[in-house]
This record gives structure tokens, sequence and C-alpha cells, in this order.
């Protein structure tokens, strides 16, 4: 909670360079970015500061994550020598108490108040453009000089019938729940259903996962996906792969679920439904036809590489685009917005290498392009692949699931992309994405010099596969001339 009650909005102070609707990560980097270099910065919010990262994403979703894999730990106790305490039982309001702590701490950091010290005129309220160049707050008008429409977007309802009759969560109320539920049937296999679908296996449910496709993650690499289903199955939720939820209904205190595979009908009883089946752009009520933005009410608004829509003078990032909509994106879009309006910026987003990462155990984690992309780009690929039973220090943590694979474009040591799947792909894939921003390779990842033992060893070995694979007569002849003087 950020906006306090009290809060009274500023005089508007003249033409503003750079309006923002809209105070999640994209539109908060972008305000912060743009007031730091000297620009004149309007921040509209109509509910909580943070968007939906700091509310009900990102946040909230790593917090319960932690507390159900502190729960698997103790289970698993025995496989570290340890001993599993006796009467494990899952304190469900503290463990949602410490998601509320945590949440609470990290808003404080974004207040109306903090923002407007920083020199940002902030404005609780709802946008509307009125204009090209105008958005009103209530009764008053804001002018820009350029704008940045930041709105996000909410979760998507699926015309299931039935569904709407009983009743379902999504990630917009699962973290108001005050009761573990006993049977929970999530429906979609996305980041958000299977680090869900596995918190709460974690945590005590008995989970139903549903997925229309199949595999997981629709854009992750399939040896990964495979992955990440076997781990799911090893925590004891109930796999339905390439099956349609076609229908619900209530009978008596359940909540029952039909789904079709292949043209088998199959029954699910549950207590909770939680849907997590994407999300649709917050473009509703703006009033873009005003500013003369295009947009799609489906799949949000258009912008450029350089993040314009259609109006020049006003932006796009984060959730609300239709392109580039990565959970990932939207604090790398805010710098570039704030850039590209102010400063005659000529970044554009496809030349970021942005990392992103699933937070399921085993997390799996990505940077810059897979191999079915370099494929249709007719860029020819080799992979150097290392799996995590190969690295010490996975062996003496006991998180040996996954891999490291490095894509480089074949004949050179040109980074492509990678996919890391272990325990902190997530922390490892960083050091990836830094070699491909510096515009590193692999020679320089193979000569890193790392304490022993890491887990970001996989990521030297592969390197240093490269380099083995690549016979250098010359250095041997030199080699053997040296040795034998
Ligand atoms: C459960 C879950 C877990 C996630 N985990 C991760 C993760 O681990 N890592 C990651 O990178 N991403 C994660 N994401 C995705 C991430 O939360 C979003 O991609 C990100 O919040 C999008 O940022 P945004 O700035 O585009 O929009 P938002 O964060 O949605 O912010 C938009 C803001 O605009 C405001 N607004 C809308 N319309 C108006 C208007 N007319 N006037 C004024 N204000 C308006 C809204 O109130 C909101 O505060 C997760 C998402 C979910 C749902």
């Amino acid at each position: 909670m950020t906006s306090s009650s009290s809060w009274q909005n500023p005089v508007p102070r003249g033409r503003y360079h750079l309006l923002v609707v809209g105070a999640g990560p994209a539109g908060l980097i972008a305000a912060q970015t743009a007031v730091r270099r000297g620009a004149t910065v309007a921040l509209i919010e109509r509910n909580l500061f943070g968007g939906t990262c700091l509310n009900s994403g990102c946040i909230p979703s790593k917090t319960i994550i932690r507390t159900s894999r502190l729960y698997r730990e103790m289970r698993d106790a025995e496989r570290f020598g340890g001993q599993v305490p006796s009467g494990i039982t899952v304190d469900f309001p503290a463990v949602m108490g410490r998601v509320r702590r945590v949440r609470a701490r990290l808003s404080d950091r974004v207040t109306a108040e903090e923002l407007s010290a920083m020199g940002i005129d902030v404005y609780l309220g709802e946008a509307r453009f009125a204009g090209r160049d105008s958005v009103t707050v209530g009764a008053t008008v804001l002018r820009f000089k350029n704008a940045l429409i930041a709105t996000g977007a909410h979760p998507v309802r699926p015309p299931i019938p039935g569904l709407e009759e009983a009743g379902y969560l999504t990630y917009e109320n699962v973290f108001d729940l005050t009761e573990c539920p006993k049977r929970l049937l999530v429906i979609g296999g996305g980041p958000v259903g299977c680090e869900l679908a596995q918190a709460f296996a974690r945590l005590g449910s008995r989970v139903t996962l549903v997925q229309d496709e199949p595999m997981f993650l629709g854009h992750e690499e399939r040896d990964a996906a495979q992955l990440l289903s076997d781990a799911l199955a090893r925590d004891g939720i109930e796999i339905h792969l390439d099956t349609q939820t076609t229908r619900v209904r209530v009978e008596g205190n359940d909540t029952v679920v039909d789904l079709v595979h292949d043209d088998t009908k199959r029954t699910v009883a549950a207590d909770r439904i939680l849907v997590g089946v994407g999300t649709a752009p917050n473009v509703e009520g703006l009033e873009l036809e005003a500013a003369t933005v295009a947009y799609d009410r489906a799949r949000g608004i258009p912008v450029d590489d350089f993040l314009r829509t259609s109006n020049r003078r006003i932006f796009a990032a984060g959730d609300v685009c239709t392109e580039h909509k990565f959970p990932h994106i939207e604090s790398v879009a805010g710098r570039i917005v704030a850039a590209n309006a102010l400063f005659l910026g000529r970044e554009r987003l496809s030349a970021q290498a942005v990392p992103w990462c699933t937070y399921t155990d085993p997390e799996i984690a990505h940077v810059g392009m897979y191999v079915t992309e370099a494929r249709q780009k007719n860029i020819p690929v080799k992979t150097f692949t290392v799996l995590m039973h190969q690295v010490a220090r996975a062996i003496t943590d006991g998180e040996e699931d996954g891999f490291v694979k490095l894509h480089v474009r074949e004949g050179t040591a040109k980074i492509l992309g990678a996919t890391v799947v272990a325990t902190h792909a997530g922390d490892l894939i960083n050091e990836i994405s830094l070699a491909m921003s510096a515009g590193l390779d692999l020679h320089a990842l193979a000569r890193v010099n790392q304490p022993y033992p890491t887990q970001s060893q996989a990521i030297k070995m592969a390197a240093e596969a490269y380099v083995h694979s690549r016979p250098n007569a010359l250095r041997a002849w030199l080699t053997r001339k040296w040795l034998s003087w």
C-alpha cells in the first residue's frame, strides 16, 4: 500500500516534458530516469504504486515460493543426511502474513511522498486522454510534450461455461487467501500457473494442473519444459497436458471440472480454481482515440522498436503493448522511453539482451535467441551443454537437476543465446547476459576466474567445451616446438 488517502494532487507545472500513466515497473523507471535527467515529469496512478509486480505479481509470488521451498526442504531432509522434523504442518496464515510484510516493506520505497520528493509531480486518479497532448485526472487537465502509457494488464477470463458462476482465483486475489485450498485446480501452464501450482503443492494443496498445449511454458526449449514437467510431477501435482477445460459446475461443496484430452473426458473435483491463462492489456477507459493512439482491445497498443505508438509523441511500454509483452522487459523499456522521448535517443528494444526467468524449482532462465529462432533466421547454431550433475557445487548442494546450454553462431565464439535450468538459474543467467551486453564471447567466459566451488562453474565449463572443440593447429605446433626446446 503506497498511496496515502491524505495525498493532495499538485497544481500542474505547465507542459510536462514527460507524462507517465501507470506506476508499475515500466512507468516508475521511466519517471525516475526522466526526472534524474532534469525533465519535468507527471506520474498518474489510479491504484497502488508498484503495479502488478509489487502488489500481485513478482513480489508476493516469489515470497510464497520461498516458504514453499522451505517446506519441500524440510520434507527432503533425509536426502541431505538430516532428519525430517516430526509432524510438519503448514501455518498458512503465517505464510500469507510474511507475504504481506515483505510487500509492505518494499512498498515503502515507492510512495507518493517519496516520488514527489524526487521531483516527480504525482497525481492519484484515473487518467484519460483529452487530446493529442493532454490528459485529464478528475477535473485537472495536464499537458505534455511526450507521454508514456504504462497501464499494464489484467488477467484474462477464459470463456469456460460455468466458470464465472462457480467463482475462481486469479493472481489478483490468490494472495488474499486466508486458508490453503485442500484441492486446487490450476488452469494454465505458463509461468504464473506453474510457479503457483508448485508453491501450493508444497504448502499442502492437492494440485491438478491443466494445460491446453502439449508442454508447459510454450516459448521455452522442449528439454527445459520436460524437466519442469518431471519436477512438478515429483511434487505430487496431477498433470493434464494437451487438455481442454470444457465446463465447470458446483455440486454440493465441490467445484467439478470437466477436462477433455484426445476425445477422452475426465472429471476432477476441486475446492478452488486458479486461472492463469495470460493477461489482456489495460486500454479501456484511456480514451486513446482522443490521443490518436491505435490499439487493439485484446493485443494492446502496437509500438515500434523505439516504443513509439501511432502518435509519435506518445510511447507505450510494459504489459500494455502488443509487442515485447514479456514480464522482464518493462523496466528496460521504461529506461528506453525516457531516453528516446526526451533526448532524441534511438535506443531500440530489440538491441537489448534481456534475460528472464520462471521461478519454479528448478528455475528456467533464458537470454537471447532460441535455436528455433536462429534457424528461422538462417543463422547456423552450435550448442554447448553442461549438465548440472557434472558440476561439483550442484552435487554438494543436492541440486543436480538441469543444464546450462550456450548457443553460438557456428564456427564462431559469438553468443546467440542461452538457456539455464537449475535451482538458481535466475542468478546464473546474469553472467551470460552480462557477456552478451558487453560483447564478450565464449573465449572470455572460458577465461573467467571463479571461486571454487560454485554452480556458475557450469557456464565456464560450457565455454571451455567450445574452446576445446576448436583445434588450433598453429598453437599446437608452437606448443610442441616450445616444449621440445
Ligand atoms: C503472479 C505473477 C508473478 C510474476 N512474476 C514475475 C517475475 O518473477 N519476474 C518478472 O519479471 N515479472 C513477473 N511478473 C510480471 C510482472 O508483474 C509484469 O510484467 C509487470 O508488473 C508489468 O509492468 P507494467 O509496468 O507494464 O504494468 P503494471 O505493473 O500492471 O502497472 C500498471 C499500472 O498502471 C495503473 N493504471 C492502469 N490504468 C490506469 C489509468 N487509466 N490511470 C492511471 N493509472 C492506471 C495500474 O493501476 C498499475 O498500477 C509476474 C506477474 C504475475 C501476475
